[in-house]
């Protein structure tokens, strides 16, 4: 697995779209301009804006705020077989927290890039 093409279609439509609203989001306040998105089953199951300057923390990705935002409303501790959706390619730190969240892939961009999740 782990490098493993799964088909686009996987992915619903409004992914991206759904991405690029938490990036308006962090935008709004001021924040550094990245979204990102977990999705799960077809829905959209975590949203993440960039909250680094909103809460003064280095580690707030927009990544990490959505797999954070994933984990609290399902009430699981780990995202097996969810797909990370981000608006930017997502910085090693989230990668590592992707991969402890049981996430095996990941896109960026309207066109939907793969990420390489592997360390
Ligand atoms: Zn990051």
């Amino acid at each position: 697995m782990g490098s493993g093409r799964v088909p686009a279609q996987a992915v619903p439509d409004h992914a991206y779209a759904a991405a690029v609203a938490q990036r308006a989001r962090a935008e709004s306040w001021g924040d550094q301009p990245y979204g990102a998105v977990v999705v799960l089953d077809g829905a959209v199951v975590g949203l993440g804006p960039s909250r680094v300057v909103q809460r003064r923390d280095p580690d707030a990705h927009a990544e990490r705020e959505a797999i954070g935002d994933a984990l609290r409303r399902l009430g699981r501790a780990d995202l097996a077989g969810a797909v990370l959706v981000g608006t930017s390619p997502p910085c090693s730190r989230c990668r590592e927290a992707a991969r402890r969240a049981g996430i095996r892939r990941a896109l960026w961009g309207e066109r939907l890039e793969p990420v390489d999740l592997d360390p």
